[in-house]
């Protein structure tokens, strides 16, 4: 077994560690506090060769793997994991096409991603059904040669900034998983609008809205796979998708640890730094582990991705763990930090606004131990 990364892999990361530090930490903190959406960072990012990792080169993308994805979010993450979100939304819009898409599906939108700056989005969630997909309301009808939806979508990640969305609609709620279909919608039709943008705890710097289709009426062609296999489509896509999050959660945790080192070494309490306290060096003990944790089961998953094999489990594990460790070490790291943490002088207050996300978007902590549980209990 060989845990070192390649060269190529290494320079990535290298190049991904130097734009975080130079174009995001310097602004991740005014993007937090206005929720702008951060256009000329993500334009000098996809300029950087940073964004559309997994699209294969035959659509002008790097031709990276999950893994290559990974490596990179965690360094965005380090900087700010809503700018880290509002990359990934393009790696989660393009990848029912890249799990079901047609090669004119693929030529046609997947190439917009990587020839322009053009943001995508993934529309599953609806106001009415988050975690239980099959639940979904947003209705397709078919209409001679065309297909008709109508329905609301909710918390969509570049919901208001998105060229073209998947969307995942259903025939008959009744059929529950066996009703839904996916489908590629240009942004530009005009059947289809943007709704309100959420006002969030967190990750501040993406952009969530509800997108509305009205009469919203697209081509034959528009399918994405089969009529009856969208719920398929939209499970493959989170088993390729977790390990993102989990990588994210990995950037969120080793920032915690080293803000909070840092403080620990200088602030003094009792006539000592407060790291010669155990009870800061066991919080910070816990957070080296988990950081290391998170990355394994992260490269793990990913690695398992890159193999071909979407059998779910270890992006759970990886995704329930990470996003619960992030969540605990970034409560730490206000902890360690006391009174100061609470305050936005410094970065820790919204380390722990932003890794809370981690915990429910792409299958919430609960829902990944249903997956889990389900695993061990061999059904
Ligand atoms: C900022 C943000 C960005 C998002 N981006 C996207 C996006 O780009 N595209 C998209 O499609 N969606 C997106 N989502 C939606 C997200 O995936 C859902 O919010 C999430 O799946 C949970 O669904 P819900 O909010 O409806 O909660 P619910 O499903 O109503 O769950 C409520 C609570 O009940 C628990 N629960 C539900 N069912 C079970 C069960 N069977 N067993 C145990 N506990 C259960 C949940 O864990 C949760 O704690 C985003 C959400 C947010 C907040």
């Amino acid at each position: 077994m060989d845990f070192r990364l390649t060269e190529e892999q290494d320079a990535l990361v290298q190049t991904a560690r130097e734009f975080t530090r130079k174009d995001i930490i310097p602004k991740a903190g005014h993007l937090d506090e206005t929720g702008e959406f951060p256009r000329d960072i993500l334009k000098r990012a996809w300029e950087t060769g940073l964004m559309n990792i997994e699209i294969p080169e035959a659509y002008g993308g790097l031709g990276g793997s999950c893994l290559d994805n990974c490596l990179v979010q965690e360094e965005v993450s380090f900087g700010c994991s809503g700018i880290n979100t509002s990359m990934a939304a393009n790696s989660l819009g393009a990848t029912p096409l890249l799990v079901a898409g047609t090669d004119d599906q693929k030529k046609q939108y997947l190439t917009r991603l990587t020839s322009e700056l053009m943001f995508c989005a993934y529309c599953c969630s609806e106001p009415d059904a988050g975690s239980d997909v099959a639940g979904m309301r947003t209705r397709v009808t078919r209409h001679g040669d065309d297909y008709v939806l109508n329905g609301q979508k909710r918390w969509i990640t570049n919901g208001g900034v998105a060229g073209f969305y998947t969307v995942f609609a259903t025939f008959d709620p009744a059929m529950k998983h066996k009703g839904i279909a996916c489908f590629v919608v240009d942004a530009s039709n005009p059947g289809v609008k943007a709704g309100r943008k959420e006002n969030k705890m967190g990750q501040r710097a993406s952009n969530t809205t509800d997108v509305i289709f009205e009469d919203c009426k697209i081509p034959k062609t528009a399918l994405v796979g089969t009529e009856d296999g969208g719920f398929k489509v939209a499970m493959k896509t989170f088993d390729r998708s977790r390990p993102w999050i989990a990588a994210t959660a990995a950037g969120v945790i080793r920032r915690s640890l080293e803000e909070s080192r840092a403080y620990a070494l200088e602030r003094k309490t009792f006539g000592v730094p407060i790291a010669q306290h155990q009870a800061i060096q066991f919080m910070l003990a816990e957070m080296a582990i988990a950081y290391e944790s998170t990355r394994l089961l992260t490269h793990k998953a990913a690695w398992q991705v890159d193999q071909g094999d979407l059998s779910a489990i270890t992006s759970a594990y990886a995704k329930a763990y990470g996003a619960d460790a992030a969540m605990r070490c970034a409560t730490d790291a206000v902890q360690i930090f006391g009174g100061y943490g609470y305050t936005k002088e410094y970065p820790v207050e919204k380390l722990m606004r932003d890794a809370k996300l981690l915990q429910i978007y792409e299958g919430t902590s609960q829902i990944q131990r249903v997956v889990i549980a389900r695993n061990v209990l061999g059904r």
